[in-house]
């Protein structure tokens, strides 16, 4: 047989390393539904097919009500009542029923015509309550079409052999899903350098390229692919030539980070003596041993919603103080800093229907559904609480737009020490307590926010997002998300420099502090810490290590007067090559 042409595709690396390994594509999308003739005794087995799948997918919908309703409240769970009367409702079921006898014809492509001509009918009505139904006829189809196949939604769990992933797209939950041990890599159409998914790869140091905008029409399953995840690069059905060019590489990359290792108990400090700690960002318990392990101290930010969106039911109070003190403990006495629930837009519990906003983004997200949902956010705040008997914990609100919202966090922060004073549970009453600096006016007024904090931590991946206007986790945009941009280091010197004048520290938690390019900048701009993917650590304190501080400062004092994004890169671009031109190897 002729070997298949070797097909090269260029995306954005988002988790570094090389992998070589099947491609298996996993389709989230329902499919146009396969037409097939069935004999008269075959319908009773048909019939009991549709009902099996039906009884499964008001179960299913069930199941995620009752989560949802734990996590977030009966009034969002209440929109999957809308689900199961569709699932229950006789008269479509019966309108299936009768045309599948009617015709001879296998149930899938019924229901579909059946519910897209009840979900047009809908979509026509002058009436938003019975519009808004079409969506759910089809949201639910879909979900019985799926468990017709046989196949769970989430098949990432379902993966049995070594493989490389090939999807359209996959949300947090999916990839928090991914079982290591067989997926080596993935690949996708959609997604950007910090989407969340993005975030996700490197939290599990699995190999991954997105933005690749039509990987799935061109890979078959079973096809060999080759990808470079530090580069962007694919290669679907490699040559021999570039498997061995790469199997070299790989070996490079291999002994650079060997070398890195042996930094791991060595300070983050300058060659002229100015230290600036380094902190793991983790999102997943797994994590907890790998921050010690790459040399990070202490953790920076703890995405705490992925506890959330990873496993089958939700962590409550026990559960979430159980955590947050191994967090603390195992730092101990290095800090540890909790960020309370970042949930919301493309961070949503497994099944979660996402509220009908145009802007989720911008919507009812982190603080604000935290604020608007005190039940939620007072179990957490208890939780961080009773983890704080550990006095290296400190607590962290994202995406904070405007004071009232600390001050009423605090408020709410009050009333759980409180209770707690009363159960006689011990706490840290002095709890250091930090902001988010991720949306623009939030940077504008730190001078306004400084007193009700102790800390400043930049969420550059929002910060840039907001700023700029530029959707963080859309490929088309992402030429104009510039982390290098003047409006950008602005804002990051003038948090950092009235942090200093309210005797506030500030840390970069955001994806800016990882890349080797960059760590000069924020050194030179003053940030205090660096907090990072546990996997990036070794790389980051490499460049502290090879960085005069004072060349550093020049470097920002230059950068601050540039006049683009191209000069600050170039500026950063010739100190990385000056100090530490290896690290190249690993980016553009
Ligand atoms: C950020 O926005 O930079 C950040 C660290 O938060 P997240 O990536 O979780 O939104
Ligand atoms: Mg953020």
């Amino acid at each position: 047989m002729q070997a298949k042409k070797e097909v090269i595709l260029k995306g954005v690396g988002v988790s570094p390393g090389i992998a070589l390994c099947e491609a298996q594509l996993i389709s989230f999308r329902t499919e146009k539904a396969v037409q097939r003739e069935i004999a008269a005794e075959e319908v009773p087995g048909e019939i009991a097919r549709f009902e099996d799948a039906l009884i499964t997918t008001h179960d299913q919908i069930k199941h995620i009500q009752k989560q949802v309703a734990e996590v977030l409240g009966d009034e969002h769970a209440s929109i999957f009542d809308a689900h199961i009367l569709v699932v229950d409702d006789r008269t479509f079921i019966e309108d299936v029923i009768r045309t599948v006898k009617k015709d001879l014809i296998n149930v899938e492509p019924v229901l579909q015509a059946v519910a897209n001509r009840y979900a047009d009918m809908l979509s026509k009505v002058e009436d938003s309550y019975l519009s808004e139904r079409a969506a759910d006829i089809r949201d639910v189809t879909k979900r019985i079409m799926a468990n017709l196949a046989g196949e769970s939604l989430d098949q990432m769990k379902k993966i049995k052999k070594p493989c490389i992933v090939v999807a359209h797209d996959l949300s947090p939950s999916d990839t928090a899903n991914i079982d290591r041990t067989m997926v080596k890599a993935f690949v996708t159409d959609l997604g950007s350098a910090t989407s969340h998914t993005a975030i996700m790869a490197k939290a599990l140091e699995v190999p991954a390229v997105v933005g690749l905008h039509n990987v799935t029409a061109v890979v078959d399953s079973g096809d060999e692919i080759l990808l470079d995840g530090a580069r962007g690069h694919v290669y679907i059905n490699p040559t021999p030539e570039r498997i061995e060019e790469y199997r070299k590489r790989a070996q490079d990359q291999v002994q650079i980070l060997q070398e890195l290792d042996t930094l791991r108990d060595k300070p983050p400090e300058t060659l002229d003596g100015y230290l600036v700690p380094i902190t793991a960002n983790i999102e997943l318990m797994e994590e907890l041993d790998a921050v010690g392990a790459r040399g990070a101290k202490g953790i920076g930010l703890f995405r705490t919603e992925f506890l959330f969106l990873s496993g089958s039911s939700l962590p409550d109070e026990d559960e979430q103080a159980e955590a947050y003190s191994k967090a603390a403990q195992g730092q101990y006495p290095s800090p540890v800093v909790i960020r309370t629930l970042d949930l919301g837009a493309d961070k949503l519990p497994s099944g979660f229907q996402a509220p009908d906003e145009m802007n989720p983004f911008l919507g009812d997200r982190a603080i604000r559904l935290c604020l608007s949902r005190p039940e939620l956010f007072k179990t957490q705040l208890r939780a961080i609480l009773r983890a704080s008997a550990y006095d290296n914990v400190q607590i962290m609100y994202p995406m904070v737009s405007c004071v009232q919202e600390v001050i009423d966090a605090n408020a709410l922060l009050c009333e759980c020490m409180d209770e707690l004073d009363k159960e006689g549970i011990p706490f840290n009453k002095d709890i250091q307590i930090g902001t988010m600096i991720e949306v623009p006016s939030a940077a504008l007024i730190a001078d306004i926010l400084a007193p009700h904090v102790s800390f400043f931590s930049l969420g550059t991946n929002d910060l840039i997002q907001y700023t700029m206007a530029v959707d963080r986790g859309n490929e088309n945009v992402s030429h104009l998300y510039k982390p290098t941009h003047m409006a950008i280091i602005r804002l990051i010197d003038h948090v950092v420099k009235v942090s200093h004048e309210h005797g506030l520290w500030t840390s970069v938690c955001g994806q800016m502090a990882a890349n080797p390019q960059l760590v000069p900048l924020l050194v030179g701009i003053g940030v205090d810490e660096l907090s990072v993917s546990p996997s990036l650590a070794p790389m980051v304190k490499d460049v502290v290590r090879k960085l005069y501080y004072s060349d550093a400062v020049e470097l920002a004092q230059k950068a601050l007067v540039s006049s683009s994004a191209e000069c600050v890169e170039e500026l950063c671009h010739a100190m990385i090559k000056k100090i530490a031109p290896e690290l190249l190897e690993f980016s553009e």
